[in-house]
């Protein structure tokens, strides 16, 4: 018998391809890792090490559900992403053995309140209110590597109302999945339940309300959600 004094919170779960559920516990995101979206940001792909931000496990949009409009934004941009679902935890990975950490890959959107973003960059203020609202970050299903393999290059595109809008290579990634788990298991402790969308590859634009955005990733799967 538990003595909380309110109700614990549910926790946040994502479909399995083929059946099950994933329980997530922290979502990490990767920023600036495709060189020509780092220029369309204003960045110099070359001189950067990785950063990470984060979203809450409960901003997390299930199963093609409708996104509704944030608040507090008229310039709502898509990010189509490669996730990482950590099935084992660890500190200090080694690259060597940083897959031996990865439950599987799902396809993800990080949508990005980017006037929001955009004026806590230019005022040296936190991200979190332009990356971490609710509902932020719609994914598909979590296809488990010990079927789909651990994808390094491939097919990563993303329509809006069937129209092409990103369309890149996994391969074009400037930091690779093992390096990212690496690199962020020395930043903090990795743990079973983790998500890493690995950032976004260029073409991110904004979208309104009516919109149908599908992504997909190439032998990982898809997402879909529709702005209303
Ligand atoms: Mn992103």
């Amino acid at each position: 018998m538990t003595n909380y004094v309110i109700d614990p919170p549910a926790v946040t779960a994502v479909p399995v391809a083929g059946g099950g559920l994933f329980p997530v516990r922290r979502v990490f995101c990767v920023g600036r890792n495709y060189a020509e979206h780092t220029r369309e940001m204003g960045g110099d792909p070359d001189r950067e090490e990785p950063f990470f931000f984060m979203k809450p496990a409960d901003a997390l949009l299930i199963n093609g559900a409708d996104m509704p409009y944030p608040p507090k934004t008229g310039d709502l941009h898509h990010e189509m992403e490669l996730v990482v679902a950590i099935g084992t935890g660890g500190r200090d990975i080694p690259e060597a053995e940083a897959l031996n950490h990865v439950y599987g890959y799902a396809a993800g959107l990080d949508m990005t309140r980017r006037d929001l973003q955009g004026a806590a960059k230019k005022a040296g203020k936190p991200w979190d209110m332009g990356k971490g609202f609710d509902l932020s970050g719609p994914i598909g299903e979590i296809a488990p590597a010990s079927h789909a393999g651990h994808p390094s290059a491939g097919k990563i595109e993303l329509t809006v109302n069937s129209a092409v809008r990103q369309s890149s290579d996994l391969a074009k990634m400037i930091w690779s999945v093992p390096e990212t788990i690496s690199y962020l298991s020395g930043l903090v402790a990795l743990a079973p339940g983790d998500l890493i969308f690995t950032g976004t590859p260029e073409g991110v634009a904004a979208v309104v309300k009516g919109d149908v955005l599908e992504g997909e990733i190439a032998g990982v799967g898809s997402v879909r959600t529709r702005i209303v």
